[in-house]
């Protein structure tokens, strides 16, 4: 498989193309390195060069864990963080120009900056601006610096009618979830902003991210004493 090299090859593209050759029923599916049968339910290891993702069993996924390590491969945490009422201007929205007021953004490691993308109905779309209005929020919530690059993205989205105007949900997710979140809803996309299957999917998808997602931060002392 040549990957089509150029200023217009996006990752997520490289990364869609991959996953899409895969037959859809992942029953009977194998690890990408090794070949031992795997689940339905089964780890994901990046590759950096082609920011590909490959599907791995418990041994091969372990091999490649160690954060500091220079290898090729990246394995892709499990973890999920919530950041609530993460302080994000409806200005600070309009700058991003992200149409369905929902993007996940990374950090790419080997280009060396963050990058945003939204989902739509041709698949993820990277989010051409800069990313100016972002900087200034990670630096005013040095919390948010947890996020590891290449393999782990925070999923931001925009308030909805009658919340809170000047803040995101935001959850630290696992890279993959984002890509099986889009992925999801390219199938579902109908007319400009997604229609309603799309935003049903959407916030199914925010209930299992905050069911899983503990707070990234320790909670105010809400305890007096000790009891
Ligand atoms: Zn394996
Ligand atoms: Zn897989």
């Amino acid at each position: 498989m040549s990957a089509p090299t150029g200023p217009t090859r996006s990752p997520v593209a490289t990364l869609l193309r991959v996953n899409r050759n895969r037959p859809e029923p992942v029953t009977g599916e194998r690890c990408d390195m090794c070949a031992a049968p795997v689940g339905e339910e089964h780890q994901h290891v990046v590759n950096l060069e082609s920011r590909g993702l490959m599907c791995c069993c418990r041994a091969c996924y372990l091999l490649f864990t160690e954060d500091g390590a220079r290898l090729r491969y990246r394995a892709v945490p499990e973890r999920y963080l919530s950041f609530d009422g993460l302080p994000l201007s409806a200005r600070t929205w309009d700058e991003f120009r992200i149409p369905v007021g929902l993007a996940f953004l990374f950090r790419n490691s080997a280009q060396e900056r963050t990058v945003a993308f939204y989902p739509g109905p041709a698949g993820a779309t990277e989010s051409e601006l800069p990313l100016d209005g972002w900087t200034t929020l990670v630096a005013a919530v040095p919390e948010l610096a947890v996020v590891r690059p290449d393999v782990e993205a925070l999923l931001v989205r925009r308030p909805g009618p009658g919340e809170d105007e000047g803040t995101a949900s935001c959850h630290l997710v696992p890279i993959d979830a984002c890509y099986e979140l889009v992925g999801r809803l390219r199938t579902l996309w109908r007319g400009f902003d997604g229609g309603q299957e799309a935003h049903a999917a959407i916030d199914a998808f925010f209930e299992r991210v905050r069911a899983r997602s503990r707070p990234a931060r320790p909670e105010p002392a809400a305890v007096e004493g000790s009891s």
